[in-house]
């Protein structure tokens, strides 16, 4: 069975074919700029034309997706009910959501009578207990708004946890896993028996961790001190929180840990952006020890987690968590998102 996999974005569409049960992958790119003045491309309808002369015979179509809300816990065969309440959702991930629909609409049109999957990337997170995804807010804004933690980067965090099981040669269902999703953007998600019980991302992408160029955790006061202070709008404090914070904010110089890690002991604020980095995660890590009673193993992926040596050790420190009867493995275990969507789309319609 041949499935294709899409990652639909504003301005782009990601793929990968896979033939599956073997998990093969037969062709994969990424189509970008689209729609933008100088591109061939005008919209998501000729860019999934385009996919589809480079992909032969599909057989069926896994869409990422990446806010369910509370109302997808796995995949689902996606019909008129399922776009509906996906809609529905791109309240709560307005850049996302539509940029996902968008891509699921014209593959519809494109592949009539092929089942279309959605895997959504809050799934994996909806086995947070309650007492973990509540905010200490009036409790009605939880039950008429759906304000409450969500988390994100599910479909990653759900497929390095089962590599992990598998090298390690035990059932994921007796496991206790801390997985740190490290790229631009950052979260951790502590999974116990196979399920997550408590991730870093909350509401929003924003919350956790230091990121690329989003700031984590914060007092929340400073959000309407700023506000005040110097009369920003909920723009521009959407703009500094999200685009102009996190590792680019602290060194003035980038995003990019590449960039960073080559002048850690050049720069003071380099230097103080990584150190910042490094505590927020390892803060997260024992946090998630405790919550779960240990951990059998730290796994670290996505472009930091698994290229950059010299940051995971600073996050986990050789010889560190002495306090442990039991030390945790630490992994190093390259994600595919993709591949976990295959897996996904394959059981569910094979
Ligand atoms: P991602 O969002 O997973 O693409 O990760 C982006 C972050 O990972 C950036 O901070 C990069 O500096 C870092 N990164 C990505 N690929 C590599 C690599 N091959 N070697 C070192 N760092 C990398």
């Amino acid at each position: 069975m041949k499935i294709l996999v899409i990652n639909s974005g504003s301005s782009s569409i990601k793929y990968k074919l896979f033939g599956m049960p073997a998990q093969k992958l037969q062709v994969k790119g990424a189509i970008e700029h689209i729609g933008e003045p100088r591109s061939k491309i005008k919209d998501h309808y000729t860019g999934l034309k385009e996919i589809l002369q480079r992909s032969s015979s599909v057989h069926v179509v896994g869409h990422r997706v990446v806010h369910g809300a509370e109302e997808f816990r796995k995949p689902v065969v996606i019909n008129n009910a399922v776009i509906a309440k996906i809609r529905q959702a791109a309240a709560l991930a307005p850049l996302h959501n539509p940029a996902n629909l968008v891509g699921i609409l014209a593959a519809k049109k494109l592949l009539p009578g092929v089942k279309q999957v959605a895997v959504f990337d809050t799934a994996f997170h909806q086995s947070i207990p309650e007492y973990a995804y509540i905010y200490g807010l009036p409790y009605k804004y939880y039950t008429n708004y759906g304000i409450r933690k969500y988390g994100f980067h599910g479909t990653s965090h759900h497929y390095v946890a089962h590599e992990a099981a598998s090298r390690l040669k035990k059932p994921l269902s007796r496991l206790k896993i801390i997985t740190c999703h490290l790229g631009n953007g950052c979260s951790i998600t502590a999974i116990d028996k196979g399920r997550s019980v408590d991730t870093s991302m909350g509401f929003t992408p924003l919350e956790g961790l230091i990121m690329g160029t989003r700031c984590g955790d914060i007092d929340p006061a400073l959000v309407t001190y700023l506000m005040r202070k110097f009369k920003m709008s909920t723009h521009q404090i959407d703009d500094l929180l999200n685009k102009k914070s996190g590792l680019k904010g602290i060194s003035g110089i980038s995003n990019d840990m590449r960039v960073l890690q080559k002048r850690y002991n050049r720069n003071k604020r380099v230097r103080l952006a990584i150190d910042i980095f490094a505590y927020r995660a390892r803060k997260y890590i024992a946090s998630y020890i405790g919550i779960m009673d240990g951990a059998d193993a730290i796994v670290f992926t996505a472009g930091i987690g698994e290229h950059q040596g010299s940051i995971r050790s600073r996050i986990w420190r050789r010889g560190g968590y002495s306090y442990l009867k039991k030390k945790p493995k630490v992994m190093v275990i390259p994600t595919d998102e993709e591949l976990m969507i295959a897996r996904q789309t394959y059981e569910l319609v094979k």
